[in-house]
């Protein structure tokens, strides 16, 4: 029997400025692959959660290895859903690109290339899908790794900070990234309060969302 081919259901692949992460500002090709399972109450991307094309992961791979470009980001919806997305990335090592993943948090992380920058979200209650956090991935992070939190009020930030210094964040990973929800809190908040607590953290603005429509696709 010949071997299925392997697939991939895509919702877009483009270039634009990483908007995100220790690595916002460099030139990025993003994979956004279809579905999420999670609902977050200030989801961007609900247009991935159906939308896209089922692709042969090679024409993925071959696709954005035509593009010039050092940077590549998977994204979603939750690019863990789908098996293939594991051989993509590591075609994409092995190519010698830098390779980021975007991930909920939702999902076992430890069998993604140890190449990978995985960029985790720990859900926020603000979130309304907190209780997904699987927090087995924790002991699978590195120092390559970043871990984020998305705050809308200031009891987000409260568990967020409680999260930071339960599993020692800002020791066991690259970054520790604190994000307001666009439109639902004024950063200068945050920003306040992580300098009243003097916490170790990253703050970070959605770049994209001030240097194009907040809910501009494909950027
Ligand atoms: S995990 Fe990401 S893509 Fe999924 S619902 Fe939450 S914000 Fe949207």
């Amino acid at each position: 029997m010949p071997e299925k081919p392997q697939r991939l259901t895509v919702n877009e692949i483009y270039t634009s400025i990483q908007g995100e992460s220790s690595w916002a500002g460099l030139r990025c090709v993003f994979v956004r692959l279809t579905a999420c399972d999670l609902r977050c109450t200030y989801c961007d991307t609900e247009y991935a959660f159906y939308e896209g094309k089922k692709r042969l992961l090679q024409e993925v791979i071959d696709e954005v290895l035509a593009i010039d470009c050092p940077l590549v980001e998977l994204t979603g919806g939750e690019p863990l859903l789908q098996k293939n997305a594991l051989p993509l990335m590591t075609a994409l090592c092995d190519a010698g690109r830098t390779v980021l993943i975007e991930t909920s948090g939702a999902h076992d992380i430890s069998k993604i290339d140890a190449r990978v920058h995985r960029i985790m979200d720990l859900k926020t209650p603000g979130s309304g899908e907190c209780a997904r956090n699987l927090y087995s991935n924790i002991e699978h992070l590195t120092l390559g790794d970043e871990v984020k939190f998305v705050i809308g009020s200031r009891e987000d930030y409260e568990w967020s900070r409680e999260q930071v210094e339960k599993f020692s964040l800002c020791t066991r990973c690259r970054t520790v990234l604190f994000s307001p929800i666009f439109g639902r809190i004024q950063p200068v908040e945050i920003v306040d309060w992580i300098l009243e607590d003097k916490l170790d953290v990253r703050f970070q603005l959605q770049m994209h969302k001030f240097i194009w429509e907040p809910m501009e696709r494909g950027v």
